[in-house]
């Protein structure tokens, strides 16, 4: 802790004197009308920086800086693309302690998960890199009279809206096919963590990434977001956030007839049956919960457990809740740090109540921690019932709801009986059983025998609520490219 504590300073210093400014068409610099915000650190309130308070006229000035820079990186040399990606990757490596240590700051997350989110930013970055030279490829579908051939452009300037939590590695997750893709992007990051998306962008620039290719726009939602999704020359919105944030970017978006990706929340299931390896399932079941603070879209939210084995595996649970360590962030021992701010803090406390008042147990945690910051013990509701509240909704911080089930059939009607269909986590040793409940189960995702393990070739996304689209492999390219068809008469 103290090692990474005295680097802190030195990682924040230069945001606390010259805040957090806009990047537009290679130029840094405040919002039009001056406007500016205060970002503070979830772990002791304090001030970090201020923050260009963005509004339409700076998207306005960002849009047309990728619309101009968009032919030229259109046609760029795919190879060279490949080596600005690959550049970038190299300078996220070379600077990934600050990338951690500011992230573990910027929103409370514990510092031995974000080491890690900075390598996989690169990777992300590698990944599409190799990809950018074969984005193009198309195919040949000769007919009688014409020979048809396929090709693949990219669409446009594009905006990217990216949320609070794990900001650096969501933001690399979309930014890096668009730009492999040939895109230019107008990227809004969200306003409670916005520092590390400004060192991922100036990490772009000293590659060698062409002005106006990457600009940055800070802000609020209702303002700089909103008018990046109702911009005329933005042609499409990768969004990472809320459901009901999606469905207003839907609205609107809808009089300039934008593409839009989205990926959004989750109450995702983890359902345990008596057969399972119930000591490996146990530790999954608390990694996808309890890491990350909970603020992740892929966390296991509820746990199914089946009735023959319920009583023993969630004995087990608690008694491990229990020895989570919560604390600061850049101390390498903690597995909890603080919510991202209060806002956040007082909804996920606020659950607490709604579990007492529905009648389920809370079986450990159900407090915040006394003294400064957005600090709450990890908590396990037991005895719940599928319709309530706890099991419905989208709590988003350490909190594992815990339902018990009889058969395979009820499983599986609990298991989607909620709005959202992100992941899911199905731990049995019967194949034919994981078989048959895979496929009615409604999840873009699901993993079985595991907790989620990410193989950037496979697609990413959910679906009912929790998303529209699939990121990875070539699903990333389908997004930001257009195909198009041309058929020679001969
Ligand atoms: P949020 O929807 O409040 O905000 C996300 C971003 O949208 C921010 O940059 C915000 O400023 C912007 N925004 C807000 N209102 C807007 C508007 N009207 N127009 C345009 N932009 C607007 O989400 P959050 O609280 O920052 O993030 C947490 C949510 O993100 C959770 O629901 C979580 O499940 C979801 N999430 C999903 C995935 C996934 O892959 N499915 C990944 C990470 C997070």
């Amino acid at each position: 802790l103290e090692k990474n504590l005295e680097k802190l300073d030195a990682c924040i210093a230069r945001f606390r004197a010259d805040g957090v400014l806009n990047h537009i068409g290679g130029e840094s610099r405040p919002a039009a009308s001056g406007a500016t915000f205060d970002n503070h650190s979830p772990v002791d309130e304090s001030f970090i920086c201020k923050v260009a308070k963005s509004g339409a006229e700076d998207v306005d000035a960002a849009a047309k800086a990728a619309k101009a820079a968009f032919p030229a990186w259109r046609d760029f040399d795919a190879v060279s693309r490949k080596k600005i990606l690959h550049a970038i990757a190299d300078g996220i490596i070379e600077r990934a302690d600050e990338i951690a240590i500011a992230e573990c700051w910027d929103t409370g997350q514990a510092h031995r998960f974000m080491s890690k989110a900075a390598l996989r930013g690169a990777e992300n970055f590698r990944f599409f890199a190799d990809r950018a030279p074969s984005a193009r490829d198309g195919q040949s579908l000769p007919s009688p009279t014409l020979m048809n051939v396929t090709t693949r452009v990219p669409i446009g300037p594009v905006g990217v809206i990216t949320p609070w939590n794990t900001p650096f590695m969501l933001s690399t997750w979309k930014i890096a096919p668009a730009l492999a893709a040939g895109c230019t992007v107008v990227h809004k990051p969200a306003e409670f963590s916005p520092v590390t998306a400004r060192i991922l962008m100036e990490i772009a620039e000293e590659a060698g990434l062409p002005a106006g290719v990457w600009n940055l726009v800070n802000g609020f939602g209702e303002d700089a977001g909103k008018a990046l999704t109702e911009h005329p020359d933005i042609r499409a919105i990768a969004f990472v956030g809320e459901s009901k944030t999606g469905s207003m970017i839907m609205k609107q978006g809808a009089d300039t007839l934008k593409r839009v990706h989205f990926e959004l929340g989750g109450k995702n299931p983890v359902i345990v049956f008596d057969d399972a390896d119930l000591d490996r399932a146990l530790d999954a079941a608390i990694f996808m919960i309890y890491s990350l603070n909970g603020e992740r879209c892929t966390s296991s939210s509820r746990l199914l457990v089946q009735e023959t084995v319920a009583e023993e595996f969630l004995a087990k649970l608690v008694e491990r809740v229990n020895r989570i360590r919560v604390g600061h962030p850049l101390d390498p021992e903690t597995e909890i740090g603080p919510l991202i701010h209060k806002t956040h803090f007082d909804k996920v406390t606020s659950y607490f109540d709604v579990a007492r008042a529905e009648g389920a147990t809370i079986a450990a945690g159900g407090e915040a921690v006394d003294g400064k910051g957005w600090f709450v013990r990890p908590t396990l509701f037991t005895g719940a019932r599928p319709d309530m509240r706890i099991a419905q909704e989208e709590i988003f911080g350490p909190v594992l709801t815990a339902i018990t089930f009889g058969e395979e059939d009820e499983a599986l009607e609990i298991a989607n009986g909620v709005q959202y269909g992100l992941t899911g986590y199905v731990w049995t040793n019967d194949l034919t059983r994981a078989l048959r409940f895979t496929d009615k189960l409604e999840a873009g995702m699901i993993w079985v025998n595991s907790e989620n393990v990410r193989h950037l070739p496979t697609p990413f996304g959910g679906v009912k609520a929790s998303g529209i689209g699939r990121d990875g492999g070539d699903w990333s390219f389908e997004f930001y490219m257009e195909q198009k068809h041309i058929g020679f008469a001969t």
